[in-house]
């Protein structure tokens, strides 16, 4: 791990007994940090806390702990970096780790996961949910959305699923919801107008012909169609 300017180690503590390693990290006085609105360089206003799983270091679990900068931006009024270069806000793990977590993803289920990293598999869902979706589609706009195919992913070796939805049109990915019963339709169905997309114009759905989806396109999309080859469906 490299720290540089402005960022500095204040201390480094490693507890044996408990085979920890704490890294406290902070920043120089008199930098500026950019708004994390605007970019403009600001000067800082004050601090918060914020704690971060990084790599084990051999059986050593090891902790980073950063001063984030809250800066304040003229226009913008006082805001704290959204992200520092070992982490993001609002995660409870690095960058590092989270990677971690994504490339493992791929390889076992999150129950599996969640033991061989020691870290609840809720936390590690919510990982999985922000890159594969937020991350991604930030700048969504679904106001043309109509034909939407539904797929179920099982996770390796678990009894974990999470439903699919993509623009059958586009191709593209548009939501991940974890599981794959009815409700998924429901939670499909309240998200869609945050990215501009309309319930009552989607036409179609394209899925597997499973019980408890059928159910959900029933209750939630009452006016859409559902089909259940896609391969048989001619671009409109
Ligand atoms: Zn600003």
């Amino acid at each position: 791990m490299s720290v540089q300017l402005p960022w500095v180690i204040n201390d480094v503590q490693i507890y044996h007994k408990n085979k920890l390693v704490e890294v406290s990290i902070g920043f120089a006085r008199g930098n500026e940090f950019s708004c994390p609105e605007c970019g403009l360089a600001c000067s800082v206003h004050d601090s918060v806390t914020h704690r971060w799983r990084y790599l084990d270091f051999f059986d050593y679990r090891c902790y980073l702990t950063m001063n984030v900068p809250r800066v304040r931006c003229e226009k913008h009024g006082v805001l704290t970096l959204k992200e520092t270069p070992w982490g993001r806000m609002g995660s409870h793990y690095s960058f590092m780790v989270e990677h971690e977590i994504m490339k493992l993803s791929s390889e076992m289920s999150m129950s599996a996961l969640s033991k061989h990293i020691g870290e609840p598999d809720s936390n590690l869902w919510r990982v999985f949910k922000y890159y594969v979706f937020n991350a991604v589609h930030n700048d969504l706009d679904l106001s043309m959305l109509r034909r939407v195919a539904v797929d179920e992913k099982p996770q390796k070796r678990g009894h974990i699923y999470v439903t699919i939805f993509s623009d059958l049109d586009t191709g593209n990915v548009i939501n991940v919801t974890e599981g794959r019963k009815k409700e998924v339709f429901s939670e499909f169905r309240a998200w869609l107008p945050k990215h501009g997309g309309d319930p009552e114009v989607i036409e179609l759905f394209s899925m597997d012909m499973s019980v408890s989806y059928k159910a959900g396109r029933a209750e939630y999309f009452k006016e859409a169609d559902e089909v259940y080859d896609r391969f048989h469906i001619k671009k409109g």
